[in-house]
């Protein structure tokens, strides 16, 4: 029977697909007890299963082609191996044996059992495996409940599956997309979360928020979900896969139309130049800033380079990295964002200091790389010895406190030194940029400001710190609001200090790919702005619509604004301007 969930969108497009509920426990489990005379048949439906599970994982492994293959298939080994142990595969015949526990049961029992162990490791990498664990049997508990249908399983090769769960982690997400997956339903999280930033990059639509998604869902609907809206259609009708194709029709005709505004400038209609970076975390972007215009990269997220792998990246690797980047960008300024680790990015190769009470105040960004300095140090000489390649700026997140800004800076030059007497050519100075997303920074700037070479504000924790809203609850959906006074008054300091000081300023965080906040960025002064690659091409067609000048009028009124809504009808005002 059609009916609809409610989320919200945090990765824009559609998707058809069959859901994947990526919560073992919610796999329809059968506890009765099985008959003597049932035991045989249910080994053999087990036997299917895994059989079906290995040869699922093994034409994942044929496919998989690009720069995260390694990675990838290193993944889908471990899960491989997994599936060919012995004592798995005994222990779950045994179950069936002798506990007479259906095949479904027997997978939550040893799901169970073997999380336990390895939640109570020390050791946090290995605790963080559980998750394969989770993976395989949640694969096999997969096939397990396709076994019932030739016809589901058609559907499922044909239209890809939509992940279903509480959340999902960035690191997972690379993995999962080359599994196949075409879109994410979750019941948490937020469109701020570094999952939804990469599922953007991934061009994957995922809904957030949506409480009722687990319960409500069956592993194998088919469904249809809507990255804008938040919605997502169960057991669609023809009109609504109608509606879809006419979507999909849509989409076509608008790039269509945007793409000649691909080689075109970013000028107001008053003449004012305004610059559109790009941010990137994967290769993919890297691309698709350059075919769509963009003036640089403004932000390159580098910690998704360090997620979804056991080791630290080394100096080589990076630096192979970071220079296909620069020589992607073909001339153009490069920003490279020094790591940004811990909070909701945590690596599972054990650098992000675990456990920690509370980790978005905790060790994160900077913090972390002045308490690994090997790590910074490694990092920074990776970034300096692409500078021969191309202009290359380096930025640091998180910083709180000049100091912060003076020890990189003295790394930089040790790193500097260090690589000249090697023999390498590298750039004879280097830009030095900080983040400013920290409200100590952001009050503290006119003291910090003579030591930077840029800024750039990275709004998605500028909001979340100085309002004290977690950017990834959901629960605080309405209170995590960019345009709150609090924030726009600091964000009118951050452009004014720049300005006074000449130093340039972006803003990188998520508005500045909104086009709802377009005009008010352009009221309260700001020129460069830096966005995810995909939406350069909207913001610019607005952008080329628009007055500076008038909008400009409208900056002291914003400011004077007491409450939100009073911010709002002066936005109001700003739609009507040209
Ligand atoms: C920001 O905080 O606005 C930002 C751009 O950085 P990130 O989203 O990676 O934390
Ligand atoms: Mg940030």
């Amino acid at each position: 029977m059609r009916h609809q969930l409610e989320g919200s969108g945090a990765s824009r497009g559609m998707a058809l697909g069959r859901a994947r509920l990526e919560q073992p426990s919610r796999f329809l489990v059968d506890e009765t007890p099985l008959e003597q005379s049932e035991v045989a048949g249910e080994l053999q439906r087990l036997d299917n299963a895994l059989a079906s599970a290995r040869h699922e994982l093994r034409g994942l492994r044929d496919k998989l082609a690009g720069p995260l293959a390694r990675e990838v298939a290193e993944f889908i080994d471990a899960h491989s191996l997994i599936l060919q142990d012995p004592e798995f595969v005994n222990g779950l015949h045994e179950l069936i044996e002798t506990g007479r526990y259906h095949a479904s049961a027997a997978l939550k029992l040893q799901r169970d059992s073997l999380v336990a162990v390895f939640e109570a490791m020390d050791d946090p990498y290995l605790r963080s495996r559980r998750e394969d664990i989770e993976h395989v049997i949640g694969r096999v508990q997969g096939a397990l409940s396709r076994e019932s249908s030739v016809e589901e399983r058609k559907l499922a090769s044909r239209v890809g599956e939509i992940l279903v769960s509480d959340t999902v982690a960035p690191a997972e997400l690379v993995p999962l997309a080359e599994h196949g997956v075409l879109g994410f339903i979750l019941t948490s999280g937020s469109a701020l979360s570094h999952s939804a930033i990469l599922a953007r990059s991934l061009r994957l639509p995922m809904v957030v928020n949506s409480h009722a998604a687990l319960s409500h869902l069956q592993d194998g609907d088919l469904i249809l979900i809507d990255g804008d809206s938040g919605k997502v259609i169960v057991h669609p009708t023809a009109q609504d896969i109608a509606g879809y194709r006419h979507w999909q029709r849509e989409v076509a005709q608008q790039d269509e139309r945007r793409a000649r505004l691909r080689g075109v400038e970013t000028r107001t209609v008053d003449g004012a130049e305004i610059r559109l970076f790009a941010n990137a975390e994967l290769a993919a972007d890297v691309a698709q800033a350059r075919t769509n215009g963009a003036a640089g990269i403004g932000l390159y997220r580098t910690e998704f380079l360090y997620l979804q792998r056991n080791q630290v990246p080394g100096e080589e690797e990076q630096f192979q990295a970071y220079r296909d980047l620069v020589l992607g960008m073909g001339g153009l300024p490069v920003t490279i964002r020094t790591l940004d680790l811990g909070a909701d990015k945590a690596d599972s190769a054990g650098i992000v200091l675990d456990e920690e009470p509370n980790p978005a105040l905790g060790v994160r960004g900077v913090r972390l790389s002045l308490r690994k300095p090997q790590l910074m140090q490694t990092q920074l000489r990776a970034i300096l010895r692409t500078s021969c390649y191309g202009p290359v700026r380096i930025l640091v997140p998180m910083i709180s406190a000049v100091e912060e800004i003076s020890t990189i800076r003295r790394m930089i030059l040790e790193c500097a030194r260090e690589l000249r007497t090697q023999g390498y050519e590298i750039a004879d100075s280097f830009e030095l940029g900080a983040m400013i997303e920290v409200p100590a920074a952001a009050i503290a700037l006119p003291s910090m400001i003579r030591k930077l070479d840029f800024v750039a504000i990275g709004t998605n924790d500028l909001v979340q710190y100085t309002l004290a809203v977690d950017r990834n609850n959901s629960e605080l959906d309405t209170l995590y609001d960019p345009l709150h006074p609090a924030v726009l008054r600091l964000l009118s300091q951050i452009i004014a200090v720049c300005a006074r000081a000449n130093r340039p300023v972006t803003l990188c965080g998520e508005i500045a790919g909104d086009t709802r906040f377009t005009r008010l960025l352009i009221a309260m002064g700001l020129t460069d702005l830096s966005m995810h690659p995909a939406l350069l091409l909207e913001v610019r067609e607005l952008v080329n619509t628009l007055d500076r000048s008038a909008l400009r009028k409208h900056a002291p009124a914003l400011l004077r604004a007491t409450d939100r809504a009073g911010v709002r009808r002066v936005l109001a005002r700003l739609e009507d301007a040209p």
